[in-house]
């Protein structure tokens, strides 16, 4: 079987190097924050471009403080997607806001512009743009809207370390950049782990203090703060991690290359990207008998995976957001015929050549046996 993601591999490349990252941290006795925490906010933020990076428990954390500390609060109108992970919207709500859901534009899978404009009132107060997949937004379009009507922009890019376009990275193209270091993301921890960019020192000294308590000075708590520190041992992982994060993303860009070489005419795929708006963290490919393919995969010895199986408009807990099935036309049907094929830098070429045959003969086969059903319903 070619898993969908085995993180082994990419331990086993670096295991020298990591271990004695993690037992340097161990023996320094500082567990939470501290040195190892600094150094990699320091190398993040000369990475992003940004002026400053907050380190945090997750990208749900680095989420839900950048609104915070941008002043959401009861009854502002947040702008995002539904295609995307749960907590980007869940983020919003726990600001006491309202998310306020715009379809994404079908060739980027992420914000249409024109939509954002049309969903604008006098409550809304930032737009929460998602780098899905790991392929930059709209930030120039998305960006001149904002700034037409006073709305802070905070990038979901939790997808999308290291994504570029025109020498501007992922997290310095909004007023704050929120990244997950989960597992399996490009880049990231032995653990849960976050971090908010910015180059805005009042934003980032709010943010330091949110994650901590609301303390400035120990013991005194300004604000009401939580705790969403980074423990050490992930700053320790990542810091290390960071240095071969451009060849990991290079190493996507292959895999995605030879997926759109070798599958070109079999199946549906995402229009093509800029040679560095993407980063590959996902790749997916569209078809209109979408399990049958996953199954005729499995069976080949291939696993495959679904990102996301519903938008958040048709997640039980959010279904208040609209009115329904309908409500976003292009997120529904991405949601319905999308496939997620494995994509990791220490893929072999004979398992990218293994992948693209199989779903080559597959989908041959699914077209031979059942021709195309209409993707409606
Ligand atoms: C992973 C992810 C998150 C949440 O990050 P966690 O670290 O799991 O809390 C938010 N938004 C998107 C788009 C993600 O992919």
């Amino acid at each position: 079987m070619i898993p969908f993601l085995d993180l082994r591999r990419q331990y086993g490349d670096i295991k020298d190097e990591l271990e004695g990252a993690v037992l340097a941290t161990l023996r320094s006795g500082q567990y939470v924050l501290g040195e190892q925490v600094e150094r990699f906010e320091r190398s993040f933020a000369d990475y992003c471009g940004a002026r400053h990076v907050i380190a945090v428990s997750s990208g749900t954390a680095a989420l839900q403080l950048a609104l915070l500390a941008a002043g959401i609060k009861l009854g502002d109108e947040v702008i995002t997607v539904p295609t995307t992970f749960v907590a980007t919207v869940a983020a919003i709500a726990y600001c006491g806001a309202t998310p306020v859901l715009v379809d994404v534009d079908p060739r980027t899978l992420t914000m249409d512009p024109e939509k954002l404009e049309k969903a604008i009132t006098p409550r809304t107060r930032a737009v929460v743009p998602v780098h899905f997949h790991g392929r930059l937004a709209d930030m120039a379009a998305i960006g001149a809207i904002a700034e037409k009507h006073g709305l802070c922009v905070i990038e979901d890019a939790c997808q999308a370390h290291g994504a570029e376009r025109d020498g501007v990275r992922a997290g310095a193209f909004g007023a704050m950049g929120c990244f997950s270091f989960y597992p399996g993301k490009n880049l990231g921890a032995a653990g849960e782990g976050g971090a908010i960019t910015t180059s805005d020192d009042a934003l980032a000294e709010r943010l330091r203090m949110l994650r901590d308590w609301g303390q400035r000075e120990r013991s005194v708590h300004e604000l009401r703060g939580y705790n969403l520190r980074m423990d050490a041992v992930q700053g320790a992982v990542l810091d290390v991690k960071l240095r071969y994060l451009d060849g990991w993303n290079a190493a996507r860009r292959r895999v995605a290359q030879a997926y759109d070489e070798g599958l070109a005419g079999a199946v549906e795929r995402p229009s093509p990207a800029g040679p560095a708006d993407h980063v590959r963290h996902v790749y997916a490919l569209c078809h209109p008998q979408r399990d049958a393919l996953r199954q005729a995969l499995s069976d080949a010895g291939i696993a495959t995976n679904i990102h996301y199986l519903r938008p958040v408009h048709l997640q039980p807990a959010y279904a208040d957001l609209a009115a329904g099935p309908g409500s976003f036309p292009v997120a529904e049907r991405y949601a319905r015929t999308t496939l997620s094929l494995p994509i990791y830098p220490e893929l072999t070429g004979p398992e990218i050549g293994r992948v693209i045959d199989a779903v080559n003969a597959c989908a041959e086969r699914l077209e031979t046996t059942n021709p195309p059903m209409e993707m409606a319903s």
